[in-house]
């Protein structure tokens, strides 16, 4: 018997903690099938052995019937020919004569006939009427009691009946002394004459005039019949032997192929829970660190999820290190089935199709991988906005839109220690709206604010994407010029200031009578003293828009 593992089938159930396959359905294949195929072998040499034996006995039924009527149709033309029987007709109808019957001659005969057939050891004889005119037993046996036999008897079909007597004694048989084992088969056989009938045609007819009723022993040929049987059986059962020991070789052949899958199926599991604890960790890591810098080294699907570098401009991860190239795809590539395989982003990397590695279930948690990646990029993406929001509140001037002043001072801080450190230019305009009070006064606060709102707006349309604006406090704007020395700042402030002007908002207390600006100028350049610090520099554009004021207003003044 195979020393069978004992494995675990795994179904498709999975475990919700883990994602692994999991199965607790203990299965031997082959103690099951040895078990079965030993009932089903006996039970299917029971049967054909006796389906194999019953044809057997009904041949040799049938050859014996054929025998015993050959031998009694001899019997007949014997008996008929020697007028060992004569014929008398009697209302019609003909029969043997049983007042002329030569008994001592009829015995003799069926004597000699009983030597010539050895497995014959009885003959009676009936007329028409059934009764018995002879029986070798010379006991007078009466009449035939099964008529059903006697008629088909005389139709000339022979009627056998199998009888099985053992250890029968024929006391009044010629084998007296003998002890026999009978299986007798009895046979009604018609005895018939034929008669020449004169008419226009001249024909032999043929007349049942009584019936012999042959006894045959079967003993020996039953006897033959059983040993044939157990040769069939043993056989049969031999057949069976092989037949089994062959299904036990292909299975013990299935068995090793089983035992390879299992193993196989072990090493995904093995594999998966790797997968799963690496994807688990790398999670953790994404959320402690939100960041989808995801990197696995390892093998086959998981490679899938590097990010790659892109090369090409028309990528859409090109010089981007956050976006990842590669995702799991459908089971087609290079029009070919290839399973499931890795699908590049765009059109950026070297498609490598990664093998079938994991089967169905990793797929499954590569794909849940994939969709929790991309959640989780629209939820980085949602919070980038969310932070850009934030960031707004804290940084911008709610009315004007523009920079507020505490972002100033952290863009001025900046600006300067790069100028400071690289040398280079950078200048501020002060920018104050003249009269504004009496704006205020006279078209209503409301308005006042519109008036803010639209400077604003025309500076963000007027300055280069470089300056940055930011709201000074009340209606003043100060205007940061990276790179920007003091005649080109002064230009700048210029045309704004004509530029406001030119809006043509009406403001009648002002000279002229629409809204303008003062704007006054300064710069840091390089070769400056260096303990000089940008507040001196906001202080000198101040000084001078005061003096502007101090002027003619709607001027641009340089410190
Ligand atoms: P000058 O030409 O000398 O600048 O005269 P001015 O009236 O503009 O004087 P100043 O610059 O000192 O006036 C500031 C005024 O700006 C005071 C206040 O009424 C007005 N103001 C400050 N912030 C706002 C604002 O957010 N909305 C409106 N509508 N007005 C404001
Ligand atoms: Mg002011
Ligand atoms: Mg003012």
């Amino acid at each position: 018997m195979l020393n069978m593992t004992r494995r675990t089938i795994m179904n498709n159930s999975q475990n919700p903690e883990n994602g692994l396959i999991s199965g607790n359905r203990d299965f031997n294949l082959l103690r099951y099938f040895t078990l079965s195929s030993i009932a089903i072998i006996l039970i299917l040499t029971a049967i054909l052995s006796t389906v194999l034996v019953v044809r057997q006995r009904n041949n040799m039924i049938d050859h014996s019937k054929r025998m015993v009527e050959e031998a009694a149709h001899q019997l007949n033309n014997h008996m008929v020919n020697n007028f060992t029987f004569s014929v008398i007709e009697r209302n019609g109808e003909k029969s043997i004569d049983r007042q002329a019957i030569d008994y001592d001659r009829l015995d003799n005969v069926i004597k000699i006939f009983l030597n010539a057939y050895t497995d014959l050891i009885k003959v009676n004889v009936f007329d028409r009427e059934g009764f018995t005119i002879y029986s070798t037993l010379k006991i007078n046996e009466g009449t035939i009691n099964n008529s059903e036999h006697f008629r088909s008897a005389v139709k000339n079909n022979v009627v056998s009946e199998f009888i099985k007597k053992t250890k029968d004694e024929h006391p009044g048989s010629m084998y007296q002394d003998k002890l026999y084992k009978l299986d007798l088969l009895e046979v009604y056989v018609p005895i018939t004459v034929f008669e020449d009938r004169e008419g226009h045609n001249i024909h032999r007819n043929e007349t049942v005039i009584g019936v012999f009723k042959i006894y045959r022993d079967m003993g020996p040929i039953i006897h033959e019949v059983e040993i044939e049987s157990f040769k069939i059986s043993f056989m049969v059962f031999v057949f069976m032997v092989v037949l089994f020991i062959f299904l036990q070789i292909i299975l013990r052949r299935a068995n090793i192929i089983i035992n390879k899958q299992n193993e196989e199926i072990d090493r995904n599991n093995t594999n998966l829970e790797e997968a799963h604890k690496r994807i688990k960790d790398v999670m953790s890591e994404v959320i402690q660190h939100e960041s989808f810098h995801v990197r696995y080294s390892g093998n086959d699907l998981l490679k899938c999820w590097e990010f790659k570098n892109c090369k090409h401009t028309s990528c859409p991860s090109f010089d981007s290190s956050n976006l990842r190239c590669w995702q799991v795809s459908g089971t087609f590539c290079a029009g070919k089935v290839q399973g499931i395989f890795a699908k590049k982003y765009g059109d950026c990397c070297k498609c490598e199709v990664y093998k079938y590695a994991f089967k169905n279930k990793i797929n499954n948690i590569g794909e849940s991988f994939n969709n929790m990646m991309v959640l989780l990029q629209s939820k980085h993406a949602e919070l980038n906005e969310l932070n850009k929001q934030l960031n707004d509140m804290v940084n911008v001037d709610y009315l004007m839109q523009i920079g507020n002043r505490r972002f100033f001072h952290e863009r001025v801080e900046s600006i300067h220690q790069l100028a400071l450190r690289y040398q280079h230019y950078y200048s501020v305009i002060v920018c104050d709206v003249d009269n504004f009070k009496k704006y205020n006064d006279t078209y209503g606060h409301q308005k006042g604010d519109y008036v803010l709102i639209s400077v604003a707006n025309l500076f963000k349309n007027v300055l280069r994407k470089t300056d940055e604006i930011f709201r000074w406090g009340g209606e003043e704007i100060i205007i940061i010029l990276p790179e920007q020395a003091l005649t080109d700042a002064l230009k700048v402030a210029e045309s704004l200031r004509a530029e406001v002007e030119k809006m043509a908002i009406a403001h009648k207390l002002n000279n002229p009578q629409v809204v303008t600006i003062s704007c006054g100028v300064a710069s840091y350049y390089p070769g400056k003293n260096k303990e000089i610090g940008w507040e001196n520099v906001i202080k000198d554009a101040d000084d001078a828009l005061y003096r502007a004021k101090e002027g003619e207003r709607n001027t641009v003044y340089s410190a």
